[in-house]
């Protein structure tokens, strides 16, 4: 799809975006308009303290509209857009700044896995909950023995007539101390190869049988836990495909999965127009008279990461676009995981360079919240490429599937 402009547009193009232009103005409350501090983002689900009043507006009023999710079908409370009103609407919400209204592993991973997988009733029972907010999901897939091995998992379902008995425990499970529901891999055959032994199960995480215990990052926060289950019970409607065929399900979540993390850069480095690299090297390496950035070294690798990045934003758009015409390679997912991490920790190098030790405080006067954010931002960006598979992983599927290297 080429580029939508408002000069080269269709009369329908022209009209979806006026009447978008019009319901934004509308519905997207002023707070909404600027960037979002990391701790009012709206993850949804039932622990969810909306800490600015406008996010709880901002995301009833997307969510009528099936806008948390525009282009998941309207029977499962989807926005129904095409792909080419789906990118008018973002051109509009980019154009004001709008926030995200929802972020979530449901609309990330769960829903799309859910919409190529799931039953009719399973569909009409969980998406529309995603898509206003209302359950928060987490991913229930690796184990202490088992991460970038992840078939060898070891967490056992038992049928007992009309439900499953889950047994095991999973680590690194992001935010489980936060969700509602789990999307969980476990292990249905223990005799099979262990590729053909593991199903895809949904479950509640607010019952006795599940206890989950927050790990500390270097960073400092706490974001995921280890999780364990005693006995957890989980109905049999919530078995998602057929039993002992989750792997086929697991890998492609894993492929939306590695899509969502290859975009977690950006273009701002610190959010904000103020936050590109290159304000913030005027700021703390100073300006020629000519108003360029004081050191040549320095404009030259700002210069550099740019052109990865408009390079790398301009490939997984051309991808996007082959992928709608049906010409989709799970491989490329690998590859943008790859460079997509890889790219935003190189970010975060390049701006501790820039901003010396004050990139590195920890607490204390000396250094603005912003400052100590970054120290915490760049710690954080080393999980970039582990989360979701690591970076050798990613290397090991690039060499098979790609260049058909042996195994
Ligand atoms: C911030 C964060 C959030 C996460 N959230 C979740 C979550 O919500 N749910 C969830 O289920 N998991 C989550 N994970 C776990 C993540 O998926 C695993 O950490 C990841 O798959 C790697 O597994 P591992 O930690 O067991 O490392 P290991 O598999 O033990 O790997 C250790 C090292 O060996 C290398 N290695 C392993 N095998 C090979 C190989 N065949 N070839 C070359 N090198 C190899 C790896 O690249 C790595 O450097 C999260 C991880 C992080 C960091």
């Amino acid at each position: 799809m080429s580029e939508i402009t408002s000069s080269n547009e269709s009369p329908e193009d022209a009209a979806f975006r006026s009447e978008t232009r019009a319901w934004l103005e509308k519905n997207c409350p002023a707070s909404m308009r600027t960037s979002m501090p990391e701790n009012e983002t709206v993850w949804g689900g039932t622990q969810e303290t909306f800490k600015n009043p406008d996010s709880k507006i901002w995301l009833e009023n997307m969510a009528s509209k099936g806008w948390t999710v525009p282009t998941w079908p309207k029977e499962y409370g989807g926005g129904g857009l095409s792909p080419r009103e789906n990118k008018i609407l973002s051109q509009e919400l980019n154009d004001i700044n709008a926030r995200p209204a929802l972020q979530s592993f449901g609309i990330w991973m769960l829903g799309p896995a859910m919409l190529e997988f799931a039953s009719e009733a399973q569909k009409l029972e969980h998406l529309p909950k995603i898509v206003h907010g209302e359950i928060r999901w987490c991913q229930g897939y690796s184990e202490p023995g088992a991460g970038s091995d992840l078939a060898g998992l070891q967490t056992r379902a038992e049928d007992k007539g009309d439900h499953y008995l889950v047994n095991g425990s999973k680590v690194w499970t992001s935010y489980a101390d936060k969700a509602d529901w789990i999307f969980c891999l476990v292990r249905t055959d223990p005799d099979a190869p262990k590729h053909e032994g593991i199903s895809f199960l949904l479950f509640d995480m607010r019952q006795k049988g599940v206890t989950a215990q927050p790990i500390k990052l270097i960073s400092g926060s706490s974001p995921f836990c280890q999780t364990f289950f005693d006995d957890a019970k989980a109905d049999k409607a919530n078995l998602v495909g057929e039993l002992n065929k989750g792997w086929t399900i697991a890998k492609r979540l894993l492929q939306h999965e590695r899509q969502m993390i290859s975009g977690i850069g950006g273009n701002a480095a610190l959010g904000g127009s103020e936050g590109s690299l290159e304000n913030i090297a005027k700021k703390y390496i100073g300006t020629s008279p000519d108003e360029k950035i004081a050191e040549s070294a320095t404009r030259d690798k700002i210069v550099q990461h740019k052109m990865n990045d408009v390079a790398f934003k301009l490939t997984m758009s051309r991808a996007r676009e082959e992928a709608l015409q049906g010409n989709a390679d799970g491989a490329l997912t690998s590859m943008f995981k790859y460079f997509g991490s890889e790219q935003n920790k190189r970010k975060f190098e390049l701006l501790l360079e820039i901003m010396g030790s004050q990139a590195l405080g920890w607490d204390g006067d000396q250094f603005s919240d912003r400052e100590l954010n970054t120290t915490r931002q760049w710690l954080r960006s080393k999980a970039n490429s582990i989360e979701g598979g690591t970076s050798e992983v990613q290397l090991n599927i690039i060499s098979k599937r790609v260049l058909g290297l042996p195994d």
